[in-house]
C-alpha cells in the first residue's frame, strides 16, 4: 500500500479514482490554482475504463492490457496529485479531513466522493469458488481461469453476465447462463428485447436456465456444482456471477451524509454537506426532465456527472447532464439504452425484432422517455437529440414505419411535409 503522506490539505479532494473521479479531478486542475487536486484512489492503477474488461479483455487469448482512461503521467502533469493504492477509510464532515488506511491525513475545502460500486456476491460456495467482475484484477483472473477452460456457469442474464457469457463462448467454451427472472435484462430493457436476445445466444450455442434461482454452490473435483431450486445440478470448470453492483456508500454514511440507495445530491452533485459532493455510480441524482432520482450505473452518465460537479465544486459555469445512455455489446450485437424506460405507459416498436434491428420507444403520455436500440445506433443518435420532449399524435403513428424517415418524424416535419417520406 502507498504511504500517503501523514498531513496534507487541497483545496480539492476526489475519492475514487475510478472514471467519474479522474475525469472531475483533471477537469478541477484545468479550473483551479496550481497544485489545489488530489484524487485518492484504492486500486494502484489511475483511472481506466470498465466496459472492455467483460468484452475485449475476456475474447482476447493475449492480455491486453490497462485499458487506460487518464494516465498518472499525464494527471500529474496537468496538476492532479495522484494519491493511488490507498484507501479512504474515515470522513470528519467538522474537522474536514480524511483519513486513509496507510495513516494519513488530508484535510479538504470541497470532497468529491466517486467511491463507485462493488460487485454484488452470491452467499453460497467458499471464497474464489464463484469469480465476480468489477475491476482490472476481477477480469485478469477470470480471463486466466476461461482460457483452458471448458465449461462455465454465468449465474445472472443481466449486461455484465451475457458479455461474460458471449466472451466465454468466443473463447470456445460451453457457456450455461443461469437467471432468477423470466427474461433477460428484465430490469433494463423490454420483453421483445429480451426475446431477441435470447434468440442470438441460443443460436451462438448457449444453453440457459430461467425462472430458477441458485440454492447452492458446492466443489466437485476441480470443477463446481451449482444446485438449482428446482433440483437440478450443473456443474462446470468455473462460475462467473454477473447479479448486480451495490453502490460504495460507507464513507457518505460515515460522514452522515443522506444515503438511500446511493449517495442522495442535487442536481449539481452537493449531498446534504454543502462542502462534499459525489458523482457517478454512487451517486443518487434528480432526473428533472423525467421527474425522478434515480443511481445509475453507466459509463458516460459517470462522466457526465463528474464534468458538471467538477464545475460547481470550482464555482464556475456547469454543462447541464445530457440524459442517459448505456450500450452493451454482445457477441456481435450492440444494444443501447437511453432515457427511462420503466416510466413507459406505451411502447412503440420501429423496424423488425426477427430482422434483429430494431428500436424501441418508451412514451410516457406524449412524453418520450425512453428509447432501447438493438443493432440501430444511427436510430439511437437521433432519439438521444429529443429525450424528454412531448410528441405530437402524428408523430407517435409515423414512429413505427420505416419508410418514415427517423430524423424528420422527431423533429415534427411529418405534418409540414404532408406525409413523411423515406
Ligand atoms: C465489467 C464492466 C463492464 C461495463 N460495461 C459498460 C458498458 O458497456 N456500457 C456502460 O455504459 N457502462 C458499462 N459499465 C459501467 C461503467 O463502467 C461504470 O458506470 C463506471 O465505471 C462508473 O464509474 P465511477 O467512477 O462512478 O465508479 P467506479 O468505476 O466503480 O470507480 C470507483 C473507484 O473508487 C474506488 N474507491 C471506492 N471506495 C474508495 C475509498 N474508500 N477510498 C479510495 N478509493 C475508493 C474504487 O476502487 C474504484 O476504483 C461496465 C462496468 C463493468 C464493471
Amino acid at each position: 500500500m502507498m504511504q500517503t503522506s501523514a498531513r496534507l490539505h487541497y483545496p480539492y479532494l476526489v475519492i475514487g479514482a475510478g472514471p467519474a473521479g479522474g475525469r472531475a479531478a483533471k477537469t478541477l486542475a484545468g479550473l483551479a490554482a496550481p497544485g489545489a487536486v488530489a484524487l485518492l484512489g484504492e486500486e494502484s492503477w489511475p483511472p481506466y475504463e470498465r466496459p472492455p474488461l467483460s468484452k475485449g479483455q475476456l475474447f482476447s487469448p493475449e492480455d491486453p492490457g490497462l485499458p487506460t482512461l487518464y494516465d498518472r503521467a499525464g494527471l500529474e502533469a496537468d496538476g492532479v496529485h495522484c494519491l493511488f493504492g490507498d484507501r479512504a477509510v474515515g470522513v470528519d464532515p467538522h474537522a474536514q479531513q480524511v483519513v486513509t488506511a496507510a495513516g494519513g491525513q488530508i484535510g479538504y475545502d470541497r470532497l468529491l466522493l466517486c467511491t463507485g460500486a462493488s460487485a454484488r456476491t452470491l452467499p453460497f460456495g467458499a471464497p474464489g469458488d464463484v469469480l465476480t467482475l468489477r475491476t482490472y484484477e476481477d477480469s485478469l483472473a477470470i480471463r486466466a481461469r476461461l482460457v483452458g477452460a471448458g465449461s462455465v456457469i454465468v449465474v445472472g442474464g443481466g449486461f455484465i453476465g451475457l458479455e461474460v457469457a458471449a466472451s466465454a463462448r468466443g473463447l470456445g467454451l460451453n457457456v450455461h447462463v443461469v437467471e432468477a427472472a423470466n427474461r433477460l435484462m428484465q430490469r433494463a430493457v423490454p420483453p421483445v428485447v429480451s426475446l431477441c436476445f435470447a434468440r442470438k445466444f441460443v443460436k451462438e450455442g448457449v444453453a440457459f436456465t430461467m425462472k430458477t434461482p441458485v440454492e447452492d454452490i458446492r466443489r466437485v473435483g476441480t470443477g463446481h456444482r451449482i444446485l438449482l431450486r428446482d433440483g437440478t445440478k450443473l456443474d462446470a470448470d468455473l462460475i462467473v456471477a454477473g447479479i448486480g453492483a451495490q453502490p460504495n456508500t460507507a464513507l457518505a454514511e460515515m460522514a452522515g451524509l443522506e444515503v438511500d440507495g446511493g449517495i442522495l445530491v442535487d442536481g449539481d452533485g452537493r449531498t446534504s454537506n454543502r462542502y462534499i459532493f459525489a458523482a457517478g455510480d454512487v451517486a443518487v441524482f434528480p432526473h428533472e426532465t423525467f421527474g425522478l432520482r434515480r443511481r445509475l450505473e453507466a459509463w458516460e452518465p459517470a462522466l457526465d456527472q463528474a464534468e458538471r460537479v467538477a464545475h460547481v465544486m470550482a464555482g464556475v459555469d456547469a454543462p447541464a447532464i445530457p440524459s442517459p445512455w448505456v450500450w452493451s455489446n454482445q457477441f456481435d450485437w450492440n444494444l443501447q439504452m437511453a432515457g427511462f424506460g420503466d416510466l413507459a405507459d406505451r411502447e412503440i416498436v420501429r423496424g423488425a425484432p426477427e430482422g434483429d434491428s430494431f428500436t424501441v420507444f418508451h412514451i410516457r403520455g406524449a412524453q418520450l422517455v425512453g428509447a432501447v436500440s438493438v443493432n440501430a445506433g444511427r436510430d439511437m443518435t437521433l432519439v438521444r437529440r429529443h429525450l424528454g420532449e412531448d410528441l405530437s399524435e402524428a408523430q407517435l403513428v409515423a414512429l413505427p414505419d420505416t419508410t418514415n424517415q427517423l430524423r424528420k418524424v422527431l423533429r415534427g416535419q411529418i405534418e409540414l411535409q404532408g406525409a413523411a417520406t423515406g
